[in-house]
């Protein structure tokens, strides 16, 4: 019997329907794979050759697929590559940082089209800075030249506690932001502003979507991102899956306990990761030692205002043999490589992605530091498989990665309208 388009098209409406799953699997893989062939398709989803030509012809009569290129091929034609139709949709990504806001607005498959980074002054209380994030979002719509009816979602992420599943801030453990930020709806807020689909997710896990879909992380199903900037966290992907936990909190690298008699942290506990190696407690041991009267190029840098003091200046001021600036970036890398090794053996990683502005600041002073100290302490075995690598993705990277999470919820809306 021959099966005609219409009524394939009528069997994919059911999403019960064995048709409407295939379809369904076709486009994310379209979505997850940029440029992918008819024949990988059907390689990877084990349908025959004839399915696949008729459901992504499907696709592309609904609009949704275009034929995007040539893939490269050692030998023989070329086969003809696939993507998402660009103009299907625009997104906003944002990472709410602590210290600087990241707008940016991308196509429906992730490519940048505007971006725009400001100071989050979040000093200034939460009301402020939730309207003047809303305002900034506004402003990247109309800067991009986006139609408003084009826009389709906007992703957010946030260096608090984030509860994904009902969109709030669950909790901001930073130092005078606890009681503003406890419970706050942010995903609502940003629906009722803009009428869009909205996500929000923890500002590590968006920055690893980052690296796997654009970064290192590309093509690697299991791989964990570090990432130290004025927090300290990282996220897991597991079978290419960005792995949660049943609770939602997985990946608080920066609260492992690295001394049990450190300093109090803002979590509660003493001697936190965080409270002695992330961007923060670097900049404030660089300072105080300054104060105590010891030489750095990192006062000069300061323009001798030492509140002005960054980590961008310390990286530099380490760049260029400054001793305290080597020092104190040493300590900290040291207690974050004792704390990798523990996870290294737990988890027999193959691939650490280090990222945030700590990493960005020097790359090339923390690589080696880094391998030493795992080798050093991890099991041989777990050790000598993992590799070190740090990200070069700039620090955009959260905005895309939040705007990359939320194009999984609008594809999903564009295919059922379709349907
Ligand atoms: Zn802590």
């Amino acid at each position: 019997m021959v099966i005609t388009r219409s009524l394939q098209r009528a069997q994919a409406q059911n999403p019960e329907s064995k048709s409407f799953k295939n379809e369904w699997n076709v486009l994310q893989l379209i979505h997850a794979n940029r440029n992918i062939s008819r024949i990988e398709l059907s390689k990877q989803t084990c349908l025959s050759a004839a399915s696949i030509t008729a459901i992504v012809q499907n696709l592309i009569d609904r609009g949704l697929v275009v034929e995007s290129g040539h893939n490269s091929s050692a030998l023989g034609r070329k086969p003809v590559s696939l993507s998402l139709r660009d103009d299907v949709g625009f997104l906003v990504g944002v990472d709410l940082g602590s210290f600087h806001t990241r707008v940016v607005v991308t196509n429906i498959r992730g490519a940048l089209v505007y971006k725009q980074e400001s100071e989050t002054g979040m000093q200034d209380g939460r009301d402020l800075v939730l309207s003047r994030t809303m305002k900034k979002i506004h402003k990247a719509i109309d800067d991009s030249g986006t139609p408003k009816n084009a826009l389709k979602g906007i992703g957010i992420g946030h260096s608090g506690v984030i509860d994904v599943s009902k969109g709030l801030v669950l909790s901001f453990p930073r130092p005078g932001q606890m009681t503003e930020w406890k419970n706050v709806p942010l995903r609502d807020l940003l629906e009722r502003e803009f009428g869009v689909p909205c996500l929000l997710e923890d500002s590590v896990r968006a920055i690893a979507t980052a690296e796997k879909h654009f970064g290192l992380g590309a093509g690697l199903s299991d791989f964990i991102y570090v990432d130290v900037g004025m927090g300290i966290g990282a996220a897991i992907f597991l079978d290419g899956k960005l792995y949660r936990g049943p609770g939602g909190s997985a990946g608080e690298f920066g609260h492992m306990t690295v001394d049990e008699h450190g300093p109090l942290c803002c979590c509660g506990n003493y001697g936190c990761l965080e409270i002695l190696a992330s961007c923060g407690a670097i900049i404030q041991s660089v300072r105080s030692a300054i104060e105590k009267g010891v030489d750095s190029k990192v006062r000069e840098l300061a323009q001798g205002d030492l509140n002005r003091i960054s980590i961008e200046m310390i990286g530099k001021a380490a760049l260029q043999n400054d001793s305290l600036s080597f020092r104190v970036l040493h300590e900290a890398v040291s207690h974050i490589a004792v704390a990798l090794a523990d996870v290294v053996n737990l988890l027999n990683p193959h691939v650490l992605i280090f990222g945030g502005a700590l990493f960005r600041s020097a790359p090339e002073l923390f690589l080696e530091p880094l391998k030493r100290t795992i080798k050093q302490r991890a099991l041989e075995k777990s050790a000598n498989e993992v590799q070190l690598k740090i990200s070069t993705l700039g620090s955009e990277a959260g905005a895309l990665g939040a705007g990359r999470l939320i194009s999984e919820i609008v594809v999903e809306r564009l295919y059922r309208i379709a349907t």
